[in-house]
């Protein structure tokens, strides 16, 4: 479903952040993309929805270029969500959470109780609905991002870092409702992580990258583990 054939990314100061990427992932499927600090995990996923464009070598969606794939459309497939949430600081909890169908041109209302849904999906209270992101504790804030990149039911969602910010437990708590949201939602998440541990947990295929850029495993967290 995405694919990526002989991707590199080389910043204009120099730095190779991937190096001739070829990685075939499998529509419904979680990958996790795992490798030390620097090694162009975020990189990888950002090139996927254009954040970042490659300097070489093609990443395709669904069997299309993603060159060709109109911007809106491209926004609309594909969710993201980053390590600090990036909620709008001045809106409420569901606004934050309309803002994408209200950008889709739904109406206020209705806006408003799909919103409502979203954040019942990812298990927050609806008392918490009327609060600002500052009310909300790191983890809370994180289930909010989840439910914002859900606004236009995207097939894709890319994930970079969204749980390591906050305590252990917590960190539990999210990584086991969103195994369970997963198998209710059936995406196609990238998910990218620089905790083994995490990766094991959470991906039906890992993508193990190592400094400079290259990938160096891709197999299923069980063979993964034999070696
Ligand atoms: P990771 O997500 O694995 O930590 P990144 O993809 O963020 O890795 O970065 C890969 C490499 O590219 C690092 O050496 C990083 O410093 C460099 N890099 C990332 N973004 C930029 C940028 N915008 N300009 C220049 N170098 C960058
Ligand atoms: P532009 O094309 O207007 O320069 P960018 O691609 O730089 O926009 O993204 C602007 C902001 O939108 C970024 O801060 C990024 O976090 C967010 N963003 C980009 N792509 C997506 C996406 N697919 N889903 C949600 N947010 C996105």
């Amino acid at each position: 479903m995405i694919r990526f054939d002989a991707v590199s990314k080389n910043y204009p100061n120099g730095t190779t952040a991937v190096d001739g990427l070829s990685l075939e992932l499998a529509e419904g499927g979680l990958t996790v993309l795992v490798g030390p600090s620097g090694c162009g995990k975020t990189t990888t996923l950002r090139m996927v929805n254009r954040m970042v464009e490659p300097s070489a070598g093609t990443v395709s969606l669904g069997g299309r270029d993603i060159r060709e794939v109109a911007a809106p459309e491209l926004r609309r497939g594909i969710g993201y969500v980053i390590q600090h949430a990036g909620l709008f600081p001045h809106r409420t909890v569901l606004d934050n959470v309309a803002t994408v169908p209200l950008l889709l041109g739904w109406g206020k209302k209705k806006a408003r109780s799909r919103a409502a849904e979203l954040l019942e999906l990812v298990g927050l209270p609806a008392t918490m609905a009327k609060r600002y992101p500052y009310q909300l504790s790191g983890g809370q804030q994180q289930r909010v991002g989840v439910a914002r990149a859900l606004g236009a039911d995207p097939p894709v969602l890319l994930m970079d870092e969204p749980f390591s910010a906050v305590d252990p437990i917590v960190r539990g708590e999210l990584q086991a409702e969103f195994l369970r949201l997963q198998k209710e939602l059936h995406k196609t998440i990238v998910f990218v992580t620089h905790d083994i541990d995490e990766a094991i947990k959470l991906g039906d295929h890992i993508a193990v990258f190592r400094t400079g850029g290259k990938l160096a495993q891709f197999d299923t967290p069980e063979k993964l583990l034999e070696h």
